[in-house]
């Protein structure tokens, strides 16, 4: 789909490319490396050790061995060594990330730069933004390095407000009860590019915090004061979607690059090469699509809370008995370290009662669950992938997000997409009830998934030739990646 290409092989591109060891920020990465290396790049994607063991129980002992020139390698992630399978605690990973993996990083680079004559030289680094720690070994190599920030871009222009609020007084919090007395529906009128009545509970929500030493706030503060450092900043959105956003993080940064929806340009190139390169830690679990299969079109609740989200045991329970109470078919993905210091369980009656309607999984291939006919809406945590993927299959959602800035996306989702209604924290079957009936049957429904399939449109006109993400990604190698 890009127009230009690269020319010869003997001064072939290199780029190593390493994203933050989470699913979400490895799905979109690595679809941005398939696309350089369809242009013809000599691709180096790096994993943390933990995570390629994952991947290769998950997809097999070959999975990894990657092609001539796309090739795997991996750093440790500086944690004690684990051959756990489950999420890892982002705090501790985003410390230990940050301190200890610059030393291999750059002894990677420099073993790259002279293993072989068949490895061309690293000619830039495309980065995860949350580890901008590379962008020490892009000084010491003398490289270009592009930031990929993974989130949406409303997303990351909360993220370059923390220090603000850090400045005006809103975070750290006086006390924790702040987060329940009201104190988060504080508006919030000066932020560039946001609605004047963004109250303090959307942004991200890290700065829900009393300690001005916590981890995640001023590991946030840092990745985005690293920002200008990058050559280019990289979003997995489009114009039409967050226009306003793109445009106040332009006015910050002046290359920010729109790209998204990546998993649309992906299907698109049809590169069979690049077909059996996945990235799920968890193994897929046949049947999802064979039982979606036989149900009637836009008929079942698709709920999934993605790689990291945890809840209570209570929380499943009233998810559970609401979907039950609903009476609609679902397909509910539960990953086995869903409930904090359990293993999540449903309730046996709840397995009897819906037997037949329902279909239980640890894991599943959630774009290909998102672009089938049978579903009609989507119960989520609002992940930045899981809300494009919905975005790009149509669907509306159901928002019920857990950390970071999922608050984000669920109010965008909620009030400038209009694609999704919001469940309250403290979850309670009647109200999951309430919300999967409007959402299946009701008119709100049927306006958000008009809506939904407008935005679907949208995405897909953007990576149309001359669509805006098309012409960005475009942009983005010449200006950015061909130079180097
Ligand atoms: N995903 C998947 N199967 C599942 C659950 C999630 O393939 O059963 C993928 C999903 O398609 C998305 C990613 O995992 O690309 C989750 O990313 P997201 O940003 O939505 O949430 P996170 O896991 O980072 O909280």
């Amino acid at each position: 789909m890009v127009s230009s290409s690269i020319a010869a092989t003997d001064n072939k591109h290199h780029a190593i490319c390493i994203p933050y060891p989470a699913q979400g920020h490895i799905n979109p990465l690595l679809k941005l490396a398939k696309l350089l290396y369809h242009k013809g790049f000599y691709i180096t994607f790096v994993n943390t050790e933990y995570n390629h063991k994952r991947l290769l129980r998950s997809r097999g002992p070959h999975a990894l061995d990657g092609l001539p020139d796309f090739k795997f390698e991996t750093i440790p992630d500086g944690l004690p060594p684990s051959d756990a399978d489950s999420t890892q605690d982002v705090p501790s990973l985003c410390l230990s990330t940050s301190k200890n993996c610059i030393v291999p990083f750059s002894n990677l680079i420099s073993r790259l730069n002279n293993s072989s004559p068949e490895i061309p030289p690293v000619t830039c680094i495309v980065s995860d933004g949350c580890m901008s720690f590379t962008l020490q070994a892009a000084q010491q190599f003398g490289l270009p390095e592009v930031l990929f920030w993974t989130p949406s871009a409303c997303g990351v222009l909360g993220y370059t407000q923390y220090c603000h609020l850090v400045k005006r007084g809103y975070t750290p919090l006086k006390d924790m009860s702040q987060v329940t007395n009201g104190y988060l529906e504080t508006k919030l009128d000066w932020i560039p590019g946001m609605r004047d009545d963004i109250r303090l509970r959307d942004l991200p929500s890290f700065i829900r915090t009393t300690s001005s030493d916590d981890i995640m706030l001023n590991f946030l503060l840092n990745e985005a004061k690293n920002i200008p450092e990058g050559s280019a900043v990289i979003i997995n959105t489009f114009d039409a979607l967050e226009h306003e956003s793109l445009k106040a993080l332009s006015a910050m940064y002046p290359h920010v690059y729109s790209i998204g929806p990546l998993n649309l340009i992906i299907n698109q190139i049809q590169d069979e090469r690049l077909k059996p390169i996945g990235s799920n830690l968890w193994k897929e679990e046949s049947g999802c699509i064979e039982w979606l299969d036989n149900q009637e079109p836009n008929s079942v609740v698709y709920v999934n809370f993605g790689s990291i989200t945890v809840m209570s045991a209570h929380q499943l329970t009233e998810f559970a008995w609401g979907l039950s109470n609903s009476k609609k078919p679902f397909l509910w993905i539960i990953r086995p370290d869903v409930v904090v210091g359990d293993t999540a369980m449903v309730p046996q009656e709840f397995v009897e009662e819906t037997e037949g309607r329902s279909m239980l999984a640890s894991w599943c291939p959630q774009e290909q669950v998102l672009n089938h006919p049978a579903i009609g809406g989507f119960l989520t945590h609002s992940g930045w992938n899981s809300t494009l993927e919905s975005i790009c299959g149509g669907v509306p959602v159901i928002c019920w997000p857990f950390f970071a800035e999922q608050q984000t996306n669920c109010r965008y989702s909620c009030v400038e997409w209009e694609i999704g209604m919001e469940i309250d924290n403290d979850v309670k079957r009647d109200e999951v009830e309430v919300l999967v009936r409007e959402l299946m049957d009701g008119e709100k429904g049927q306006k958000m998934r008009n809506k939904a399939l407008d935005w679907k449109k949208k995405a897909e006109e953007a990576v149309e030739p001359n669509g805006s993400s098309y012409d960005n990604l475009n942009k983005l190698f010449k200006e950015r990646l061909l130079f180097a």
